[in-house]
């Protein structure tokens, strides 16, 4: 039987680490092509040695950029094109969350986080528009829980990921009937951001399972705990996939319950 998913061409932002190389790897599975990008070249080596191991090297291309650079991003676009002739999916998942409260939020932090939030959609959207009008793929945004559901000492990462809710709605309808656009809300995903919160604990005796499963009480996530990397990008997989052909506009929550609202 041929899965949903079979010979897709994907494309993930920040594909070297965490829910976006988890994504990665599960559309390889899948049987698709996959072209990814971070900025830190070694790392995405690194990553890229063992994906080619695992799938073969023709199944993958990988560039070192931001998101934020637009002639890299366009670069990539043509690099994408010129190898797999297709892009059937984006995942815009790129970035991470600034941890502050508006006493201690510079001009500065603002507009950095809304540039890093709003233009790492903005410009692979536009740069891969093209190809996914021509195979009436889809896109994927990463973003998290905090777009509907703000934290204090979230205040300006909350703000700009509302902001990106609405533009994808927006895209939602003005890239219909060729583009599907959708996004995943992520709660606490025990990948990249929070490894790198757990490192810096003020208590370094505390072991990581122990500090996870404070946080996940704390938090009071109904699961119980973190999510993982892989349950993120199953969510990923399941709205870009031809499975999820007649959902646009949506976003799909992935918190073990933390949502509050309905
Ligand atoms: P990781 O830090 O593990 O991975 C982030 C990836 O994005 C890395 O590959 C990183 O590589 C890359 N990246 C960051 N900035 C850029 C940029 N400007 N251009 C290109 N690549 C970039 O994080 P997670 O997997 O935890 O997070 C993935 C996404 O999910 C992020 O957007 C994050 O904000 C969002 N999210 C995560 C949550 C969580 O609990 N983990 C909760 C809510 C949202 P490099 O640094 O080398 O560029």
């Amino acid at each position: 039987m041929s899965l949903p998913y079979d010979k897709q061409v994907a494309v993930v932002t920040g594909g070297s680490s965490g829910i976006g190389l988890a994504t990665v790897r599960l559309l390889l599975e899948q049987g698709g092509s996959v072209a990814f990008c971070a900025r830190g070249e070694s790392r995405l080596n690194d990553v890229a040695a063992v994906l080619a191991r695992d799938f073969g090297a023709s199944r993958i291309l990988w560039k070192a950029f931001s998101v934020l650079e637009p002639e890299a991003v366009n670069a990539f676009a043509a690099e994408v094109e010129a190898r797999f002739g297709k892009v059937d999916l984006l995942v815009n998942n790129a970035g991470q969350g600034r941890v502050s409260t508006f006493a201690n939020t510079s001009d500065d932090d603002w507009r950095a986080e809304y540039e890093l939030k709003l233009f790492s959609q903005i410009r692979p959207i536009r740069a891969f528009q093209p190809m996914l009008v021509a195979s009436k793929g889809a896109i994927v945004a990463v973003n998290s829980l905090l777009a509907y559901q703000p934290e204090k000492h979230m205040v300006c990462t909350a703000s700009a990921r509302a902001g990106v809710q609405n533009l994808l709605k927006s895209l939602s309808i003005e890239l219909a009937p060729a583009v599907r656009v959708n996004s995943v809300l992520l709660g606490l995903i025990g990948s990249g951001q929070w490894t790198r919160r757990f490192a810096e604990r003020p208590d370094q005796s505390v072991s990581r399972e122990e500090w996870y499963a404070n946080l996940a009480r704390d938090k009071g996530i109904p699961l119980g705990r973190l999510g993982d990397a892989a349950e993120a990008a199953a969510a990923i997989a399941f709205l870009g996939s031809r499975a999820a052909s007649y959902i646009t506009g949506a976003q799909l929550d992935v918190s073990g319950g933390l949502s509050r609202h309905i």
